[in-house]
């Protein structure tokens, strides 16, 4: 009784009284989900590494690293094979299940890791503000090797370091627990020289983006040669100077975020879709809080319309019922599919998500060459939606690592500041303020391609 007097407890809305089915056994499950991204520059070793931790974590078969391995050996690339493990099977993985950027699960001792794709092309960026929209933490991958290091953290344009932006992007998208992996440390000898440099380099950058030092861990691995990846290591040279833990260890080691069990519904559609089993009127995505059982009565955001669970399905399986944290696949009673959409949200009847016409949002500019100016056209990416939308006014600049106000109402906007803005979507959107609701309260700001800004919403202005 004790225990569910303090899930009460941290209830912001006083009248919400969960139903009790809710609640029940909702601790059954000892391993807690955690939503992990894995970041870093292009040829990093980000597929390698995460390929093999799924082979050696018994993710993959014998048979498929067999099938891997020959493809890639046929088109000239014998190292791939891991890396084929991710990529060739990405897009038909994660179609019709759960989330578009969700790509493969592996338990540690403690955890249940969804791993969140992020490809590192130049399509990357929307993705990975899809997926770090979902993250609870991330890795990021960087390359030991001599001058890819350096590429990966200097250099302007097209091929510009993808290191900053990456650790920037999903530190502004609200990821606070982060492991550092210095990879292709084989490459180096296993030097604990270059391991000590690539630290004492990127760590200032880190605290820069606003990542706590006790918040970030750094481990030296070799994807390609099984160092420390889900063992410690075994290679002389680096167990010479290395007796912490391997990478799932750390892994196994972050806070998963505390599920929302007892908070009304918030049910975020990634991907709308239709099946045999689901229905015509389905769709994959997380539960972020509340629950849902077969007969729940739901209201669809931003339409309004109330609608009935009539189906639960989580990878291809089905579920009587489910709670926040999960991905699920969903069909729905008694209503169109025309109004279902990637970005809308299913909620509790009586306690709807706003649907905001304007709101303020605390804005990091990237590395712009053109100004953001009032009236300036952008699309917004918040969690699953993606639409036009105008920076109608420009608040104030803010210093970027203090926080206080610079300025009143700047003229403009340029590369790497701070600012609070205020942003007009040209359709309601469904929002929070960021520190009521985490997931629905990141957003980015892109333009021609490219994401401009990153931030969080501080408030609501006006709901339609
Ligand atoms: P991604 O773009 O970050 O996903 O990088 P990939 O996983 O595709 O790897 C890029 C290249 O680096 C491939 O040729 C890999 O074989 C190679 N690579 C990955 N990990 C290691 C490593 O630990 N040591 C060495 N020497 N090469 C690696």
């Amino acid at each position: 009784p004790n225990k569910l007097a303090d899930k009460l407890r941290g209830l912001t809305i006083e009248s919400y009284i969960p139903e009790s089915w809710m609640l029940q056994d909702s601790d059954k499950d000892s391993k807690q989900l955690l939503h992990l991204i894995v970041v870093g520059h292009v040829d990093a070793g980000k597929s390698t590494l995460m390929g093999r931790i799924l082979h050696l974590l018994g993710q993959v078969t014998q048979k498929e690293m067999h099938k891997n391995e020959k493809e890639s050996k046929q088109q000239g690339k014998g190292s791939f094979a891991y890396a084929f493990v991710l990529d060739e099977g990405a897009e038909e993985r994660a179609r019709g299940v759960t989330m578009r950027v969700a790509v493969a699960h592996f338990e540690t001792s403690k955890l249940r890791v969804v791993l969140l794709d992020a490809p590192g092309h130049k399509d990357f960026v929307p993705n990975m503000i899809s997926g770090a929209s979902q993250a609870d933490s991330a890795i990021l991958v960087v390359d030991a090797s001599i001058g890819a290091f350096e590429a990966g953290l200097e250099g302007e344009g097209q091929g510009r370091g993808q290191t900053r932006e990456h650790a920037q992007l999903v530190r502004s998208l609200g990821v606070e627990q982060l492991i550092v992996a210095v990879n292709k440390l084989d490459a180096v000898g296993f030097s604990k020289q270059r391991f000590d440099v690539i630290k004492n380099t990127l760590q200032p950058f880190l605290r820069q983006c606003g990542f706590k030092d006790g918040y970030v861990q750094w481990v030296p691995v070799s994807a390609a040669e099984n160092q420390n990846l889900t063992t410690t290591t075994t290679d002389p040279a680096l167990k010479a100077w290395y007796g912490g833990p391997c990478l799932v260890e750390l892994v196994d080691s972050l806070e998963p975020p505390r599920r929302l069990v007892s908070r009304p519904l918030r049910l975020v559609i990634a991907e709308v879709m239709s099946s045999r089993t689901l229905g015509p009127s389905a769709f994959g995505g997380k539960l972020e809080s509340g629950a849902i059982r077969i007969g729940t009565k739901v209201r669809v955001m931003p339409s309004g319309v109330v609608a009935t669970v009539k189906c639960i399905e989580q990878q291809g399986h089905h579920l009587a019922l489910a709670r926040a944290g999960e991905g699920v696949d969903v069909g729905l009673h008694g209503i169109d599919p025309g109004m279902l959409a990637p970005g809308g949200v299913v909620c509790h009847p009586d306690y709807p998500v706003p649907v905001a016409i304007r709101f303020e949002v605390r804005l990091l500019t990237l590395d712009i060459s053109t100004p953001i100016l009032k009236g300036s056209q952008v699309d917004l990416h918040v969690h699953h939606a993606r639409l036009p939308a105008r920076v109608d006014h420009l608040v104030s600049l803010l210093d970027p690592k203090k926080g206080t106000v610079l300025r009143q109402c700047p003229r403009r906007l340029t590369a790497n500041q701070s600012a609070i803005v205020e942003i007009v979507p040209d359709e309601g959107v469904c929002i929070e303020k960021y520190i009521d609701f985490r997931v629905l309260g990141r957003v980015a700001l892109r333009e021609g391609g490219k994401t401009i800004a990153v931030g969080i919403v501080t408030r609501v202005i006006d709901t339609n």
